[in-house]
């Protein structure tokens, strides 16, 4: 019996050392990459006849998750690409989930927090440099004119040398620069098949902030942005199949915030006070969703972000089953004309 357990180590042995040459070996990385490269290529998302939501980004700005970038919803047809907000980290979430960014149609903005408009200009450069030959639209209530002025001054540099360098045939200088859609709330954008409509939520004393509502083919999703339980809100989401709603787990933000007290953070722990009223406390966001006739509560923007599976379940806590917490790269697709929501 020894013996073969001798022989085995001598040939585990063997192997691991045969294996480390290998992945030292110039010629078999380069296979490996070519592989990866090949299957990451034929790898994107599956087209799919309907709608569909891509969680780009479900973390707040209060605690740092790498597996969360901050606030991003995709909201994707087979002929159309929205982006409601774009905070930052959520550009390497759209890379990940390998959306459509040749053809993005718009990204809607809900209100101007850092935590919503940082990856701007990443985004603009990622849809230039797919293939979009006309400026990118960026919808917005009062105040997003001022965000893309600024964010086109900021990169008017950047523009220059990208097209210095790779030609006006490749990136078209005219495309280059963002074009803000101001609109008041109401209809935003529509032709024959998609309607997205706008609503004003309760962020005070951030005025305007809006949240959107996207019909297609007889399905629907609304998308809250920042907002406190809102019955604007509920009555903009009738018949909604989902909404997507920002929530603030209080339980977490307590302890989070007599922990910086306990330590002298006076400061953080005076903003993490603040927080709270002005995004929807879970222990009365679902109780007030169902009261309004919500089919299904997707919980995004989590107000603190959770770090791991432990604080997750302390998110739901006292929340039913079926209220759900989102995830960063999670799918949601609604096929037309139906009841079916299939979660990937
Ligand atoms: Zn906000
Ligand atoms: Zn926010």
């Amino acid at each position: 019996m020894s013996r073969i357990f001798k022989i085995s180590g001598v040939i585990l042995v063997g192997l691991t050392l045969l294996g480390g040459l290998l992945y030292r070996s110039a010629s078999v990385q380069d296979m490996m990459m070519q592989t990866g490269v090949a299957v990451m290529l034929n790898s994107g998302p599956e087209a799919f006849d309907g709608l569909q939501v891509v969680v780009c980004g479900s973390a707040s700005p209060l605690g740092n998750n790498p597996d969360r970038a901050q606030a991003c919803l995709a909201v994707v047809t087979p002929e159309h690409f929205f982006l409601v907000d774009v905070g930052a980290r959520s550009p390497m979430r759209i890379a990940q989930a390998q959306l459509p960014m040749n053809r993005l149609t718009g990204v809607m903005l809900t209100h101007f927090h850092s935590d919503h408009i940082a990856g701007l200009a990443d985004v603009n450069l990622a849809s230039w440099v797919a293939g979009r030959r006309a400026s990118m639209r960026v919808y917005g209530p009062s105040g997003v004119e001022t965000v893309v002025a600024g964010f086109n001054q900021a990169y008017r540099l950047d523009r220059g040398y990208r097209t210095a360098h790779h030609g006006e045939a490749l990136l078209p200088p005219s495309a280059g620069p963002m074009v803000a859609k101001t609109f008041q709330p109401g209809l935003v954008w529509q032709d024959d098949t998609m309607t997205v409509t706008s609503f004003l939520v309760d962020h005070h004393p951030i005025d305007p902030a809006v949240g959107y509502r996207f019909d297609y083919r007889g399905r629907s999703v609304v998308i809250s942005g920042d907002t406190n339980t809102s019955d604007n809100l509920f009555a903009a989401a009738a018949g909604a199949d989902i909404v997507f709603h920002d929530a603030l787990a209080r339980d977490s933000l307590d302890i989070m915030q007599n922990a910086m007290l306990e330590s002298g953070r006076t400061t953080f722990a005076q903003i993490i006070a603040d927080v709270t009223d002005y995004h929807a406390d879970t222990r009365t966001l679902e109780e007030a969703a169902t009261a309004a006739g919500i089919e299904q509560l997707v919980l995004y923007h989590l107000v603190p972000t959770p770090m791991n599976s432990l604080t997750e379940t302390m998110f739901l806590r006292g929340l039913s089953d079926k209220t759900l917490l989102a995830h960063d790269l999670q799918v949601f697709e609604l096929p037309p004309e139906s009841d079916e929501v299939i979660i990937r």
